[in-house]
């Protein structure tokens, strides 16, 4: 028998999800952000969930083959661009869309013999400090690329740094609007915060919308706003059984580090899951799990395939009861990922990421 764990990844969820995020940005095509492996769930296990989508945006060539690999024809971005100039080759052969955030990339396009042209995005900084061109040096870089004959078309994208926080990103839209006002082309700013919480402004919406994380179900501004405020819903649960029942006295404690004690008889479940299959050590008592579909807490520390959890409020539960640590119980009730990742000081990104390659996934 496997061990009793599994992540299981939800194609009608995907496809409710980007659903949403059409109807917050209408108007606007929408490049599903597929890297880090679809956010963890697997480009090939999301693919039918967000084969409705008008573009994959994704990181590096290696995703793009497995793109269209599944037969995708259509649009494929490359967020990043490429790493080296003999990468062109390849990302015109697979005809994908890239993005130039630097001079190296100029220079590779103006070298690159090609019968095929490029069609690019060029990245304005505009604030977050990450990659692109500064505003004072977009229009040289558009002018550059402007007079390549490699280069068919060129459309303008940023990226916001604090679209879900308290800077806003009214800032970044002024950068962008200074620095592209009258060039041609189509535009790409918002990500899933922006996309939820400002498209209805034309400018933010742009053409075309770039969400990840909204896609996978979670509130990119959680805790402001749920998930179930968005109608989001949980594209991964991941999921697995109660192995032991320990019977506790008052004073006992469970787990490494005795962090947690009881102060009253309690009946806790040990399920099978830890650190090693991705779940959080940094999860202590009181986060949040579902056993039978019912909401109850871990207790004590997350050991390396295993954790504890507080059977009180499903008196019913026993050995081989379902624990459902984020997504949806076999009952339908959900538990957020989000209300998990902030139990851990980090972020439901985090979280669909680190599943390890030793919980097996399912589709459904
Ligand atoms: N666009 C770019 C350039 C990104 O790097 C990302 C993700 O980090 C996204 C869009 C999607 O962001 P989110 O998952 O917050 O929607």
């Amino acid at each position: 028998m496997p061990r009793p764990i599994l992540a299981t990844v939800h194609p009608l969820a995907l496809r409710h999800n980007l659903a949403r995020m059409r109807q917050a940005a209408p108007d606007a095509r929408v490049w599903a952000v597929v890297k880090a492996n679809a956010y963890g769930h697997g480009i090939e296990r999301a693919f039918d969930g967000l084969r409705g989508a008008d573009g994959f945006a994704l990181l590096d060539l290696q995703e793009a083959e497995r793109v269209r690999a599944l037969g995708w024809r259509g649009p494929i971005l490359l967020l990043e661009g490429v790493f080296e100039a003999r990468d062109l080759e390849l990302c015109s052969r697979l005809g994908l869309w890239h993005t130039v955030h630097c001079d190296e990339q100029i220079d590779w396009l103006a070298a690159h013999k090609t019968q095929v042209p490029h069609r690019v995005f060029l990245k304005l900084n505009s604030g977050m400090n990450r990659l692109g061109f500064t505003p004072q040096r977009f229009r040289a870089a558009w002018a550059r690329l402007d007079a390549l004959p490699q280069v068919e078309e060129i459309s303008l994208m940023t990226h916001f740094s604090d679209a879900d926080g308290a800077r806003g990103i009214a800032h970044q839209v002024r950068a962008f609007e200074d620095a592209t006002r009258d060039l041609s082309g189509e535009r790409s700013l918002s990500n899933s915060a922006a996309s939820l919480r400002h498209a209805q402004d034309a400018r933010v919406r742009g053409d075309w919308i770039r969400p990840g994380i909204a896609v996978y179900g979670s509130a990119p501004d959680f805790p402001e706003h749920t998930s179930a405020h968005w109608d989001l819903q949980p594209t991964m649960t991941l999921s697995t059984r109660v192995l032991a029942v320990q019977e506790l006295q008052a004073g006992d404690t469970v787990g490494y580090g005795s962090s947690f004690t009881a102060d009253a008889p309690l009946r806790i479940g040990v399920v099978a899951c830890g650190y090693a299959d991705g779940y959080p050590r940094h999860c202590t008592t009181g986060t949040p799990v579902l056993v039978d579909g019912v909401r109850t807490r871990l207790v004590g520390r997350v050991s390396m395939d295993m954790l504890s959890v507080d059977l009180t409020p499903v008196p019913q539960a026993g050995f081989g009861s379902e624990v459902t640590l984020w997504g949806r119980a076999a009952s339908g009730a959900v538990l957020p990922i989000d209300e998990v990742a902030a139990s851990a000081g980090t972020l439901s990104y985090e979280l669909m990421c680190a599943v390890a390659p030793r919980v097996p996934f399912s589709v459904e």
